[in-house]
């Protein structure tokens, strides 16, 4: 029986061994947003983490593309309600869900993303077709309303589906607070992935902040910060205070740092928070994967839920002391009493 740390040792010891001799292991990360979670909360995003994880390994098991992993294990999240993406997103001051979403392609870096986007339930799908279809990187307002029509993409009718009675009783909460546009609970959503050729991309989703202004955009649609994929490089998906992250280009710095540094991702990663928070104040989390297919998972908020599948098994938590492992064949979440 090994400790998790031996584990962990093991498993990057192994991976190092296998991207010298030219093999790499398939891996898909996710991570459900850092912030600080009320302890209820805690298993409805562990149980969706490691589901949206265990989804996305399968389209990498499939010889589905990393593209389609990441689109699919965001999907995941973007439809539960314990996540601020899609269903039960964040709700600006007006009490509307305005979504923001991208994705990135490490082999080719296409990217696409879009901002302000309501009443679709799953952006991430969207911000796919924008890098594909559109001949652009990023659509907003009618434009992009336009392009979603003609991809045959469908909107909520009526509108105002996606609001929760969690979302708004946040806004309410936020409302009768100090008013700043942090993060909260989070509960953004990303996802990396790597398949055996050394093929990475990453995808985040979310509904911003709460109590944000109309026409707000954060940091999960901007490519460098809050998204990142590069095959030569590494993937990342950030989440936390984006006012912040924007303004230090995070996902772009930590992949970058780790090459120039000749470093891991993870103490780069762990340096790099630190350092935005030191200097501009806010916290932040992130899941990160280097060419070998090494993990980072890094966040100094108090919570960040993440999760990811190697071969059959699962690893996943939900705070900096929190790292379990269990066989992908596990389902140890208790369905939800009220389901969505
Ligand atoms: N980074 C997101 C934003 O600022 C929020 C979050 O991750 O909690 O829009």
């Amino acid at each position: 029986m090994l400790f998790p740390w031996e584990w962990l040792v093991l498993s990057i010891l192994l991976s190092n061994f296998k991207y010298c001799m030219g093999v790499v292991e398939p891996v898909l990360i996710v991570h459900g947003g850092a912030g600080t979670v009320s302890e209820d909360r805690i298993p409805g995003k562990l149980r969706g983490v490691t589901l949206a994880a265990k989804v996305g390994y399968q389209v990498l098991a499939r010889n589905g593309t990393v593209v389609e992993a990441v689109e699919q294990a965001v999907r995941i999240m973007e439809a539960d309600r314990f996540f601020n993406a899609g269903y039960g997103a964040a709700l600006n001051i007006e009490g509307d869900v305005e979504l923001d979403a991208s994705i990135m392609d490490g082999a080719t870096k296409a990217t696409g993303s879009l901002s302000g986007l309501r009443d679709l339930l799953h952006p991430i799908s969207l911000a796919r077709d924008v890098m594909e279809h559109s001949g652009h990187n990023f659509l907003i307002g009618d434009g992009l309303v336009s392009f979603a029509l003609d991809r045959g993409f469908r909107f909520l009718e009526p509108p105002g589906q996606l609001v929760t009675q969690h979302s708004k009783d946040a806004l309410e909460e936020w409302k009768a607070s100090d008013q700043s546009y942090r993060s909260g609970e989070g509960g953004t959503v990303g996802a990396v992935a790597i398949d055996a050729n050394g093929n990475i991309a990453a995808a985040t989703s979310t509904g911003g902040v709460t109590g944000k202004r109309v026409g707000r955009v954060g940091d999960t649609p901007i490519i460098g910060s809050g998204t990142y994929a590069d095959n030569g490089l590494g993937g990342v998906s950030l989440t936390g205070d984006g006012d912040i992250i924007m303004k230090v280009c995070l996902a772009y710095d930590v992949l970058r740092t780790a090459q120039l540094t000749d470093r891991a991702l993870q103490p780069v990663a762990d340096e790099l928070l630190d350092a935005m928070s030191a200097a501009l104040g806010g916290t932040a989390g992130l899941v990160a994967l280097d060419r070998a297919g090494d993990v980072a998972v890094a966040h100094n908020s108090l919570h960040m839920s993440w999760a990811y599948q190697r071969g059959d098994t699962v690893a996943y938590g939900a705070s900096k002391e929190d790292f379990n492992l269990m066989p992908a064949t596990d389902t140890p979440f208790d369905p939800l009493p009220g389901g969505m």
